[in-house]
């Protein structure tokens, strides 16, 4: 059985971090099925998914890594070329992806203990975001 819905954020942006872990979850309580794989994807790009120790020293240590290795304040063709503003942006989604694939079972994802799924809003400006969760199970 294949079932599809959305999630409706509203974000930051700048590289804001959100835990989407519950709302994914409750995706899956709702469809009431016990194995498979369940895959939340950003239709956009300028936002990622990933997973990580959701508190604020390793959010910001993930938020540090991005600013060092992909400045907003470098020189993007991006920006030259379309007048843009977010050529870091999406850089950074390219690199950290649109999706994540996560199995269940017994109607739980199989998350480590301290690892959560996160959504991570790299553009340049507030944003309201439409994910799409897919899951595949029995
Ligand atoms: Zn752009």
């Amino acid at each position: 059985m294949i079932r599809t819905a959305t999630l409706e954020l509203a974000t930051a942006g700048n590289g804001q971090v959100i835990d989407i872990t519950d709302a994914m979850q409750g995706v899956l309580y709702g469809t009431q099925l016990q194995h498979g794989i369940a895959t939340v994807f950003c239709p956009s790009a300028t936002s990622a998914v990933t997973t990580i120790e959701y508190e604020s020293g390793a959010v910001r240590d993930f938020q540090r890594l991005f600013d060092e290795i992909v400045p907003p304040d470098g020189e993007y063709l991006h920006n030259q070329q379309r007048g843009d503003d977010n050529g870091h942006s999406h850089v950074r989604a390219a690199l950290l992806g649109p999706s994540l694939t996560v199995p269940f079972s017994d109607g739980r994802l199989t998350l480590g203990t301290w690892q959560r799924v996160v959504y991570v809003d790299f553009d340049t400006r507030p944003r309201q975001r439409r994910l799409v969760v897919q899951i595949i199970g029995e």
